[in-house]
């Protein structure tokens, strides 16, 4: 492909010190994830794929290795430019919503848009428009503990999209829900993610839903490695 991949991932490595134990987790990961691509990231619990997602979603710095956004190398950059390109070009959905108690569906979805610098007004009408195209239009005006937990994922997942970024990451979205509300909440940020065509990549342990990925990864031993799930 010629394209810029909106990720590039090269030798990153990390590994965690605890006192006097230290755990290497990743030891050279390669990615490129490209416009409009969905790649699935599969591996057991403590593989290292929320380690591998929260360096290429700039939240952490690794021990080593380099990544850069839509061809732009991140590894340098000062801490305020990173954030920079989270905010416009990264979206982040965890498994535990993270969602903000005391705020509504449709503030917590304005808010980030607002904090990229958007008036009000197309913020909030923006915000209105992904949670109705998550299903949620008459639960705008509710907060978080007043909505299911399906609910409150889609309103992450909304959040995440908010900036229209070029990259979403996902660890494992619908890990936390049962298998019905997981099914359909996942279907949901497919669509969403196609009629967008932003990147993805998605961490989970399900492989009902790896096999709706455009490709699956696998992390073994701190790599990665292609993976059939067909
Ligand atoms: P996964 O998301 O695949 O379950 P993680 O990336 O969360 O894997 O964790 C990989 C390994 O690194 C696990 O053994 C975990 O305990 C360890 N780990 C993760 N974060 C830290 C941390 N901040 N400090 C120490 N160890 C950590
Ligand atoms: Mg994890």
């Amino acid at each position: 492909m010629s394209e810029v991949p909106v990720l590039s991932v090269r030798g990153l490595e990390r590994t965690y010190v605890t006192g006097d134990r230290s755990l290497t987790v990743l030891r050279g990961v390669d990615l490129d994830v490209y416009p409009g691509e969905i790649v699935g990231l599969i591996g057991p619990s403590g593989s290292g794929k929320s380690s591998l997602l929260h360096a290429a979603g700039l939240l952490e710095r690794p021990n080593a290795g380099d990544i850069a956004i839509e061809g732009r190398d991140c590894t340098r950059m000062s801490e305020r430019a990173r954030t920079r390109v989270r905010l416009g070009s990264i979206g982040f959905v965890y498994q535990f919503h993270h969602l903000l108690a005391e705020f509504t569906a449709l503030d917590n979805v304005a808010l980030p848009q607002m904090i990229a610098g958007a008036a009000q007004g197309p913020a909030r009408e923006r915000a209105g428009r992904l949670l109705s195209q998550l299903g949620l239009a008459d639960r705008v005006e509710h907060q978080p503990a007043q909505m299911s937990g399906g609910e409150q994922q889609r309103v992450a997942i909304a959040r995440a999209l908010a900036n229209a970024p070029r990259l979403l990451l996902a660890d494992e979205p619908t890990g936390n829900l049962d298998p019905t509300t997981s099914s359909e909440v996942f279907a949901s940020l497919y669509q969403l993610v196609r009629e967008t065509g932003v990147a993805a990549v998605i961490a989970t342990h399900n492989f009902e839903l790896a096999r709706h990925m455009d490709r699956v990864l696998a992390l073994k031993d701190g790599h990665l490695e292609p993976q059939s799930v067909f």
